[in-house]
């Protein structure tokens, strides 16, 4: 059977397992559907496939360019330089689908060996996807992994082909503690969400059962009553009809806001979303197109937006946080112009030059990924604003401002 037939298998087995579980125990919430479908670990669609790229379902900025990695890799030493270049620092990224972007940012360390030649860079990956964890692992190490002892927080490593150490793991909190910077790249949006409706007896939560008319064939519920989640979640304020909560989003994003808090470093974390004002976006993505989000489930990719004042709010102001802002504003900040003249100065054939410029305009152009996909940044309180500002701030330097949410300024 061919990859088409072995999807349409293992989707059946997933839906007749998730019929099973609606059967005998009533609907699940939306969280709990698009877990199973996602990383359910026999036949969840990360799992088992992770289409990312030309050929999968969904194609994604460090797919389309290495220029978008480089100006990342650029933005983590800009700001070790900012912070004073501590003498180590992990770099650790949740989500690293196909390895690209860690591969991109590893090269720019390489060119810049010689400023970050004291610096001690280790890089951890945080990847649920067995599948995705070995391609991963083939285009960082070339295959030089090792599986480790279930007793270590690691469950593989090895090194990188640029000499650097890396350690895969299944969970942000198996990450060892330390001076980190973190990545989160079309991560947060794979997070399961909890849907909520308004109606005219209060708020409902929106729940997935199975259709009675149509054999295997699953359909949206409200929850006849109010739910616990329906209680924590929405905000008394809210003024939208329809809300859309990623909780697990939010325990990630107090997870790194502590971690910076107590051991320094920074987040950036990039992502389609909002700022609280959208509504419904859970969508489904299968060979490019858009697909029903309750049919096959385990065969397409499912999303929702980011929201990211509930990842602003979540940070409990442990740390200070910027954006979010569009991607060609970061992008254009960080000097992917003049990147792109010295790329097309140095390329001699034409179909590269076309490319260059392809790619560019999937990147910038406000209809395409230009303004729907924001960069967003956790950072120490101290890396904005003075400790101390009583004594004596005139005898202290200005603060260097953060490259991407400004124009990058780098000696
Ligand atoms: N950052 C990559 C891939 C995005 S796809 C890129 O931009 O190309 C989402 C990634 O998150 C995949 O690698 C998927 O396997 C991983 N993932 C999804 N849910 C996860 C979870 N709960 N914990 C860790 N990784 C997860």
């Amino acid at each position: 059977a061919g990859p088409e037939a072995e999807a349409a298998g293992g989707a059946t087995a997933l839906l007749q397992h998730l019929c099973r579980k609606l059967r005998a125990s009533g609907p699940v919430t939306v969280a709990e559907y698009m877990r199973e479908a996602l990383t359910n670990p026999a036949q969840g669609y990360y799992t088992r496939r992770g289409g990312i790229g030309d050929s999968g379902d969904f194609i994604t900025s460090p797919e389309i360019s290495q220029v978008f990695g480089e100006l990342i890799g650029i933005w983590y030493i800009s700001e070790w330089m900012a912070m004073g270049k501590p003498n180590t620092f992990q770099l650790v990224e949740l989500g690293p689908g196909r390895g690209t972007l860690t591969e991109d940012i590893l090269r720019v360390f390489k060119q810049l060996a010689s400023v970050l030649s004291k610096c001690d860079v280790s890089v951890h990956l945080v990847e649920v996807s067995p599948k995705l964890s070995e391609i991963q692992a083939q285009l960082l190490t070339g295959g030089k992994v090792q599986p480790n002892p279930e007793d270590e927080s690691a469950y593989m490593k090895g090194i990188s082909k640029t000499g650097i150490p890396i350690f895969w793991y299944r969970d942000i909190q198996d990450v060892p503690p330390g001076y980190s910077f973190y990545l989160a790249h079309e991560f947060f949006d794979a997070l399961p969400i909890h849907k909520f409706q308004r109606t005219e007896k209060g708020w409902r939560e929106v729940l997935v059962d199975i259709d009675p008319e149509v054999p295997d064939q699953l359909r949206f519920v409200l929850s006849p009553s109010s739910t616990p989640a329906t209680e924590n979640f929405i905000q008394p304020e809210e003024t939208r009809d329809h809300v859309e909560v990623c909780p697990e989003a939010g325990v990630i994003v107090q997870r790194l806001a502590c971690r910076i808090e107590k051991d320094g470093g920074a987040a950036l974390v990039a992502d389609y979303g909002h700022d609280g004002t959208k509504t419904d976006t859970f969508r489904g993505f299968r060979n490019h197109k858009l697909h029903d989000v309750l049919s096959a489930p385990g065969t397409a990719d499912l999303t929702a937006d980011v929201d990211f004042s509930y990842l602003r709010k979540m940070t409990q102001e442990r740390t200070t946080t910027l954006g979010p802002i569009k991607q060609r504003e970061f992008l254009k900040n960080m000097g992917i112009d003049l990147r792109l003249q010295v790329l097309l100065q140095n390329s001699g054939d034409k179909a590269t030059r076309e490319q260059l410029l392809h790619s560019y305009d999937m990147l910038m152009n406000p209809e395409k990924m230009g303004d729907c996909f924001n960069f967003f940044a956790l950072l120490p309180h101290h890396r904005l604003v003075h400790a101390n500002k009583k004594d004596k701030p005139e005898s202290k330097s200005p603060l260097a401002p953060v490259a991407g949410f400004n124009e990058l300024l780098m000696k």
